[in-house]
C-alpha cells in the first residue's frame, strides 16, 4: 500500500503547534566578519566536543534565549530532538509547514513534541499571498522546485529567525556531497548555524534510536530513509543512498532552507 493511500487511515494529528504567519523582510546573506570569527571560535572549541556539550553550551551559554531548533520531523529528526530535550524543553522548535508534507510527518511531529515535552513548538507557514501569486495550483514543485522551496521554506524560516542569533539543525556530513565538509558552526544569512550532529555516521544514528528507544517515523519502515515534502520524496531502492529519494530525477539535492532565495547554494 502506498503512503499516499494510507493518509485516510492515519488519525488526524493532535495540534500542539502554534501557527505563525511570516512577517518582516528577507535577511541579506552577507555575513559580517565578527560572525565569521565567532563561528571559527566555536568550531575550534567544539572540534572534539560531544554533541551533548555542544548543545548545552549553545542553549545555555552562547545563545540563551536567542537560539531556535529547526526540525523537519523526518526520518532522523528524533535523535537531535531527544538530545535537545535533555538540555532545554522550552527552546523554540521550528517546523516548516509547507502544506506538502505527508500526513504521517504531521502525526510524527505531534508524537515527538508530546513525548519530549517541548513547550514552544512553532509551525511556520508560507505567506498565502505568495502562494496565491506564484503557486495558485500548488504544482510549482513540479516546474520550479527551488522557487517552491523558497516560497514554502526559505522565506518563512528567514522571517521566523529574525528574532534569533543562532539556529540548530540536524544535518550530517554523510548525507550528501554538499554536506561532506559541513562545519559544526557556520555563518548563514547573518546568524550562526549550528550542526551538532555534523560528524555522526548513519550507524550512530541507527544506534541512537535503539539506545534512546526513540520511535521511528511511520514511513521509515516503508522504505523512506529520508523524508521531506511528499511530492519530492520517494522510497529508496536496495543499495541506494539514504537521500536518493529526495528530488529524485532532478539535480536538486539540498533542502530549500540551506539554499538562497533564488535556489543558489549558500
Ligand atoms: Fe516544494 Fe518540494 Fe521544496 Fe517541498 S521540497 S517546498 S514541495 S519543491
Amino acid at each position: 500500500m502506498r503512503a499516499s493511500d494510507r493518509h485516510n487511515q492515519i488519525m488526524q494529528p493532535q495540534r500542539h503547534f502554534e501557527t505563525v504567519q511570516p512577517s518582516g523582510s528577507f535577511v541579506d546573506p552577507a555575513a559580517p566578519l565578527s560572525l565569521v570569527a565567532r563561528a571559527a571560535q566555536l568550531n575550534e572549541r567544539w572540534a572534539e566536543a560531544s554533541t551533548e556539550r555542544i548543545l548545552d553550551e549553545a542553549l545555555t551559554r552562547e545563545f540563551p534565549g536567542r537560539v531556535a531548533v529547526v526540525s523537519s520531523f523526518g526520518a532522523e529528526a528524533a535523535v537531535l530532538l531527544h538530545l535537545v530535550a535533555q538540555v532545554d524543553r522550552a527552546v523554540p522548535i521550528l517546523f516548516l509547514e509547507t502544506g506538502k508534507h505527508f500526513m504521517e510527518t504531521l502525526t510524527y511531529r505531534d508524537i515527538l513534541v508530546g513525548r519530549f515535552g517541548f513547550t514552544d513548538a512553532r509551525s511556520l507557514e508560507p505567506d498565502p499571498a505568495d502562494l496565491a501569486r506564484e503557486d495558485p495550483s500548488g504544482d510549482l514543485w513540479s516546474r520550479q522546485p527551488n522557487r517552491c522551496c523558497a516560497l514554502r521554506k526559505v522565506v518563512p524560516l528567514e522571517k521566523a529567525l529574525g528574532g534569533f542569533d543562532a539556529w540548530i539543525t540536524g544535518r550530517k556530513r554523510y548525507q550528501n556531497a554538499d554536506r561532506a565538509a559541513l562545519a559544526v558552526a557556520e555563518v548563514s544569512d547573518g546568524r550562526i548555524k549550528i550542526n551538532p550532529l555534523a560528524n555522526w555516521s548513519e550507524a550512530q544514528i541507527d544506534q541512537a534510536f535503539k539506545d534512546f528507544r526513540l520511535p521511528r517515523h511511520p514511513l521509515f519502515d516503508e522504505g523512506y530513509a529520508s523524508i521531506g515534502c511528499a511530492p519530492c520524496t520517494r522510497r529508496i531502492l536496495d543499495g541506494e543512498h539514504s537521500r536518493a529519494g529526495r528530488w529524485s530525477g532532478s539535480d536538486k539535492t539540498e533542502c530549500g532552507i540551506h539554499l538562497g532565495f533564488d535556489g543558489a547554494g549558500i
